[in-house]
This record gives structure tokens, C-alpha cells and sequence, in this order.
């Protein structure tokens, strides 16, 4: 069995971005009492681990000194006047108090995953990392600090070949941009395509560059794709190269803001549907060598209807940790007139289905998607 850490404490989930801004760290606390109410947390093989702030060092993994700094000054009087530089402001990326300390922890978060995973734990989830559009020099997309390049490069350090699979509604540009130029690093990104959803990059052909051409892959799908036509696209390139590559770690970026539910994008799978994408990654971890495994760490990202976000994560951590999933939601968990502890089953209801004319472009626009990689990217790893 795998023994598996969920990396997380009640301080990653207190933050408030602005009243009505629809990443809410509090959605981490519900995914951790429900996990905890279905018994999830109580298996021999699973245990909970503290996050720690992330060092100034750490963060420069992925940032200059410059910005960590600005981000430092941001509550002070002065960081208003340096905040626009920076990508900060009213909107995506707003200045609240105790920003530097909120996301320093969530970074760290991410970097105890890492630790995690040298020592005798095989799979290690941090639900507040996966904050993919971060960029060097500024933030982006609800994105502070690149928690995922920041553990990457860690691993990489140590000689390391990292395999990452982001799996959240928007593309990874953040950690696509890291590791652009090299070999040593294949980024895989599934996405609802940039052609109607920020960043508004991820194409098929954004492949690498110099030495990094053909480790870089995205995989862009149509609005409203579901379950299926999901399953069909990952399936038919994830997992030929991932084990091409032969990861000695695999970092999965699982942002759930996939999901049928979600308020600010157009994909629509179930909680089952991202579930079973979760154990996919799982299988890939248990046999990506040669048929060895490799050690496996799994980060948060997007998510933002908060019963979806509690459900969905509470589900993966259960597939890590390999246990059985209750087809009821502990009553315990619900609360009279909160809208998001009304939920009765684990499982979504199936979605209606758009009319045939729609569907029908649904899975030819994913065809398409895995037509022009698999043409692209297979010749790269001798993939027949
Ligand atoms: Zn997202």
C-alpha cells in the first residue's frame, strides 16, 4: 500500500483574498473535514503533516529576489505605489493583509511535499500549492508565488527527472515557462483551450524550445467537454509519455476547477469523472519506469465552487491513500443552510448531455488536440 501525507493545517485556509473574489482558502478547511469525517485521515498509511513558510531562498527557486522582496513590501505604506509592477491590484491578484506570510506558507506547503516524498512516504498532497501562473518577475492569475516550479526545481537539483501533469481548467503557463528549454523536465498541460479562457496560451504547438523541443505538451479541449471525450484525450497521451520519459518523480498539478459546478469555467466532469483522471496519475506513478514506480507529489491549483473543491480533493486524497470511497457523504459533515455542506453523495449526477450537433464538435475538437501532439511529440520519444 502507499503510504501517503496530506500536507496541511487550519493557518493555509484563514486568508481572505477580497470579499468577492472566488479563490477562497477556506475551500481547503472543507476539503479537510470532510476528508477527516469519511474517515480518510485515520488509515495506517496515512498521515497529516504541518506546512512550514517557504525560505526567501525557495521562493527565488522560481522568482527573482526582486519581487520576493516587493511582495514583502506589498502591506507597507510604499507597496501600493510598487504594486502595478509587480501584477498586483485591484482584481486577480489583490493586496490583502499578511499576503507575503498567507502565501509564503503555501508555497511552503508544496516544499514539505517534497520532503515528504525523500523519505519514506510515496505520495504527498498539498492542496494549497499548484499556483501554476506565477511568474518570475510578478503575479498572475490568482498566482503569487510558482509553488510547482519552486518544487521542481528542488528535485532537479538533485539530478532528479521530474514528469508534470496539470490537470486544472487553465493552461500551466506559469510552470510551462520554467522549464520551456529543457530536456530535463517534460511539462504535460490538459486545459480548456487559451481560445476562450485565460492565459489565452497552450496550444499544441507551444512545444519547447532548443534542447527543451518536444517536452513541452498541451493538450487544449472545447468548452462544455465532459467525462468521456476527457478521458479519451488523457488517455491517449498522458500516460505514452509520461512513461517514455521515465520520471523519477511525477508532479501533478490537480486544480478541480474542471468540474460541471464551477462559476469561471466551461469544462464540465463530474467529481467521479476528475477522481478517476486521479487514479490514472496514480497508476502512472505505480509503473512510469519500466514498469517500477516513482515517487509522487500532488498540488492543489483552481477550484472555486466550494462543495465541488471539498468533494473532489477529499476524493483524490482517498485514491492516493488507496481507500474505498462511500457512495454518502457523512452526515457530520453537513450543516443546515450552508449551501456548500448540503452535498449527500461523493459522486455528481450526470450532467445533461448537449445536443448531438454539440457533442459531436466537442470530440472533434479534442480528435484535433490529440491528432497534432501525437503527431508533434511521439516521433520525439520513439513512440509508435
Ligand atoms: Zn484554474
Amino acid at each position: 500500500m502507499r503510504q501517503a501525507a496530506l500536507i496541511y493545517s487550519d493557518d493555509l485556509a484563514t486568508h481572505v483574498l477580497s470579499d468577492e473574489h472566488p479563490m477562497r482558502p477556506i475551500r481547503l478547511s472543507y476539503m479537510h473535514e470532510l476528508a477527516s469525517a469519511a474517515g480518510f485521515l485515520d488509515a495506517p498509511n496515512s498521515r497529516t503533516v504541518a506546512p512550514r513558510p517557504a525560505s526567501d531562498e525557495e521562493l527565488t527557486l522560481a522568482h527573482s529576489a526582486e519581487y520576493v522582496e516587493a511582495v514583502k513590501q506589498l502591506g507597507s505604506s510604499d507597496g501600493l505605489g510598487i504594486a502595478a509592477r509587480y501584477g498586483f491590484g485591484p482584481g486577480d491578484n489583490p493586496i490583502y493583509p499578511g499576503i507575503f506570510g498567507a502565501q509564503a506558507l503555501a508555497a511552503g506547503s508544496a516544499m514539505v511535499a517534497a520532503e515528504q516524498i525523500a523519505g519514506d512516504v510515496d505520495v504527498a498532497f498539498a492542496p494549497a500549492g499548484g499556483l501554476h501562473h506565477a511568474m518570475p518577475g510578478r503575479a498572475s492569475g490568482f498566482c503569487v508565488f510558482n509553488d510547482p516550479v519552486m518544487v521542481i526545481r528542488s528535485l532537479a537539483a538533485k539530478g532528479l527527472r521530474v514528469a508534470y501533469v496539470d490537470i486544472d481548467c487553465h493552461h500551466g503557463d506559469g510552470v510551462q515557462h520554467a522549464f520551456y528549454d529543457t530536456d530535463a523536465v517534460l511539462t504535460i498541460s490538459l486545459h480548456e483551450s487559451g481560445q476562450f479562457l485565460f492565459p489565452g496560451t497552450g496550444f499544441t504547438n507551444e512545444t519547447g524550445a532548443g534542447a527543451g523541443d518536444g517536452f513541452s505538451a498541451n493538450l487544449p479541449l472545447a468548452p462544455y467537454t465532459g467525462d468521456e471525450d476527457y478521458a479519451r484525450a488523457f488517455d491517449a497521451i498522458v500516460p505514452p509519455l509520461v512513461r517514455a520519459f521515465e520520471p523519477d518523480v511525477l508532479v501533478t498539478q490537480l486544480g478541480i476547477d474542471t468540474h460541471m459546478l464551477d462559476p469561471i469555467t466551461h469544462l464540465r466532469l463530474t467529481a467521479q469523472g476528475f477522481a478517476g483522471t486521479v487514479a490514472k496519475l496514480g497508476a502512472l506513478a505505480g509503473d512510469s519506469r519500466k514498469g517500477e514506480s516513482c515517487k509522487w507529489i500532488a498540488l492543489g491549483g483552481g477550484g472555486y465552487d466550494l462543495g465541488a473543491v471539498a468533494r473532489g480533493w477529499a476524493m483524490a486524497y482517498a485514491v492516493m491513500s488507496e481507500q474505498d470511497i462511500p457512495d454518502r457523504i457523512p452526515e457530520s459533515f453537513n450543516s443546515p443552510g450552508d449551501s456548500t455542506r448540503n452535498q449527500r453523495e461523493f459522486a455528481d449526477p450526470l450532467p445533461p448531455e448537449p445536443e448531438e450537433a454539440v457533442r459531436n464538435q466537442i470530440s472533434a475538437f479534442a480528435d484535433r488536440s490529440i491528432e497534432q501532439l501525437q503527431a508533434l511529440l511521439f516521433p520525439v520519444f520513439g513512440i509508435s
